[in-house]
């Protein structure tokens, strides 16, 4: 089956308003006749100006994580209902960051999932193993605990509105690269978690972006391989003479 490719910019901490603006208009600019899908996740503060930008275009808005709960004292935290007022389409969940900076465990992880889907928003799950635990043989087995609790309680139908992202820890901002053979080895297994959850159809249908240093010069060879479906980019997603040629892999 042929799935659409998906290509998403994760600009984490970085960039002003004025910054993100800039990068947003050159995108809208130089993607308007891109093939695939597309999102960018600027930092909570630029939501507003980017949104603003691409509203009307092909580049979706996302963010980068948001809160477990709606409302109420959480200091420091974001609403999904906050998101959703920003017109933010999809939001970003279990980053490798969140999960290993920020201590955050896959119990959290899924109620976002959960509020995120409720409230109508789109969901990027990320899993992925750290470096001693591919060493340990466990890369399967992280991926897989990561995905089946992440996605605990969701339904068959919300299904439809997750991606999930590949993301091996020790190759996200390293220059280290998954070989594209080794990355697809991982997303065919994530996708038959899949299937065992919710059937081959849905394992079929579902989005399975690679992330972890994805550049121009990797991006084609990576997007060849048959599990998978696009990109979660970092770095790269920071300027658009590298995002683009990403985003329109030949
Ligand atoms: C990421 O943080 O999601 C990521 C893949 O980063 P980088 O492309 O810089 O490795």
């Amino acid at each position: 089956m042929s799935r659409p490719y998906y290509i998403a910019g994760n600009w984490k901490m970085h960039k002003t308003r004025a910054e993100a603006a800039e990068l947003a208009g050159a995108l809208v600019a130089q993607l308007k006749d891109g093939k695939h899908k597309y999102l960018v996740a600027p930092s909570f503060t630029s939501l507003e100006t980017v949104g603003a930008i691409v509203r009307g275009t092909n580049i979706l808005l996302g963010a980068q994580d948001c809160a477990a709960e709606e409302q109420g004292a959480h200091t420091g935290e974001v609403s999904v209902l906050q998101l959703k007022d920003l017109g933010v389409q999809t939001v970003i969940l279990g980053h490798s960051e969140r999960r290993h900076i920020y201590k955050e465990d896959d119990e959290l992880i899924n109620k976002k999932v959960k509020l995120a889907l409720k409230h109508g928003l789109d969901v990027i799950l990320c899993v992925g193993e750290l470096l001693e635990e591919r060493e340990a043989g466990n890369a399967e087995a992280v991926c897989e605990t990561q995905a089946v609790k992440g996605l605990e309680g969701v339904s068959a139908a919300d299904l439809s509105k997750v991606t999930i992202a590949y993301e091996p820890v020790w190759a996200i901002g390293t220059g280290k690269t998954a070989t594209p053979e080794d990355a697809d080895a991982i997303h065919a297994f994530v996708r038959k978690v899949i299937a065992k959850l919710y059937g081959s159809g849905a394992a079929e249908k579902i989005i399975i972006q690679y992330g972890g240093s994805v550049k121009p010069e990797n991006a084609a060879r990576l997007m060849a391989k048959e599990n998978i479906d696009g990109a979660l980019v970092g770095g790269a997603a920071l300027k658009a003479e590298t995002f683009v040629p990403i985003a329109k892999f030949a």
